[in-house]
């Protein structure tokens, strides 16, 4: 067990190990973060989403994620928050990306379906055939309740049976599928073997059904940062992670082939550097036998430029756009608000900190 954070190996150093390298190829997701607010204030939340949040995704801003995406379509959209559905503009945008033909992924909480001034909500994704990855952490009242709230886990349920009236998790054309993360400071269990428990339990006790399960494990990060701190857990938990990393997780991370976009129109590898304002970083490829771009971060020009240089993305300039950002602008901007988020900021070149954290199981 590795005893202080200054011991532990560089992420690169492990790509090194494993003779791998990690590269950005061509987007094919376009993670949005609609907001911050959220109807719940969980305890692992890495985006401290809830209740208060003022921190809202405007029309005008989706209307420029629209302007670019016509230009740049992708084949998966994936809406985020906070609880996307409570974002103003959340059934205009499913609406607007199935026109454009994207396969459409809602980050659901499930309690949110039930919540009043949010009715046929479930009905509005069938409709749009919006796929439902759901936050379920436990089968058990106990550990959900614990994680996210008292009464969260009867809701969940009632939520879950709702959805499967209507055929989701049980028609194939209506994706349902869960979200489990630890209770606290430890790893998650086996994927498959939880899948199967949880469809066991959840079929045996309240008839509910579903597709799929996915073991995540908890991020260090906003919120559940801080409940790792509170608890002098934080440095335990880092050298648990570093200890258990997976080389084979590594070609599927996020940074791979997601774009995403924060609130505010900002652009991240993925979104846990979104929540750590880590904008994006040079799409260089990192591992043996790459220098450290730190020494010069903008070698070949901004971060942004470099994304659309490699991944084929088009580029709009400023001017063209009828929602160009005031501001510090940058030449290029592919989504007009983003451009001045990257003229001030030295570029991350894949987080250390947090690729070691996404090639974990
Ligand atoms: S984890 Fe999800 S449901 Fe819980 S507060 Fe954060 S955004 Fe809301």
């Amino acid at each position: 067990m590795t005893d202080t954070l200054e011991e532990l190996t560089d992420f690169e150093q492990k790509l090194c190990e494993h003779h791998l390298h990690l590269e950005r190829g061509a987007p094919r997701v376009l993670q949005i973060n609609v907001g911050w607010l959220c109807n719940l204030s969980c305890i692992h939340c890495h985006v401290t989403a809830g209740p208060t949040r003022k921190e809202i995704m405007t029309r005008e801003t989706v209307y420029r994620i629209l302007d670019w995406y016509d230009d740049n379509p992708m084949e998966v959209v994936d809406l985020t928050g906070g609880a996307p559905e409570m974002n103003p503009s959340f059934r205009y945008m499913v609406t607007e990306f199935k026109k454009r033909h994207a396969h459409v992924m809602d980050r659901c909480n499930l309690t949110i379906l039930l919540q009043a001034g949010y009715e046929g909500t479930a009905e509005f994704l069938a409709e749009h055939h919006v796929e439902i990855v759901a936050s379920m952490p436990c089968y058990s009242a106990e550990n959900v309740n614990a994680q996210r709230g008292n009464g969260v886990f009867d809701q969940s349920i009632e939520a879950l049976q709702l959805l499967n009236r209507i055929g989701y998790g049980i028609r194939d054309d209506l994706k349902l599928d869960l979200v489990y993360n630890p209770n606290g400071a430890f790893l998650p269990p086996d994927q498959e073997a939880l899948e199967a428990d949880y469809k066991r339990e959840l079929r045996a006790h309240f008839g509910i059904e579903f597709h799929r399960l996915y073991a995540l494990t908890n991020l260090p990060v906003a919120r559940f940062a801080n409940y790792l701190r509170n608890r002098g857990k934080y440095e335990d938990y880092m050298a648990l992670l570093i200890d258990n990393f997976n080389p084979g997780s590594v070609a599927g991370l996020m940074c791979r082939d997601t774009v995403s976009v924060d609130w505010q129109g900002a652009v991240y590898d993925c979104d846990f550097n979104q929540q750590m304002n880590m904008h994006l970083g040079p799409p260089a490829p990192v591992g043996c036998g790459y220098p450290p771009l730190e020494a010069n971060p903008h070698p070949h020009g901004s971060p942004l430029l470099r994304l659309h240089r490699r991944s084929g993305l088009k580029l709009r300039r400023n001017s063209e756009s009828p929602f160009h950002s005031t501001g510090k602008s940058s030449q290029f901007s592919p989504i007009p608000v983003m451009g001045y988020c990257f003229q001030s900021r030295q570029a991350s070149v894949l987080p250390t900190c947090f690729k070691k954290s996404l090639a974990l199981l």
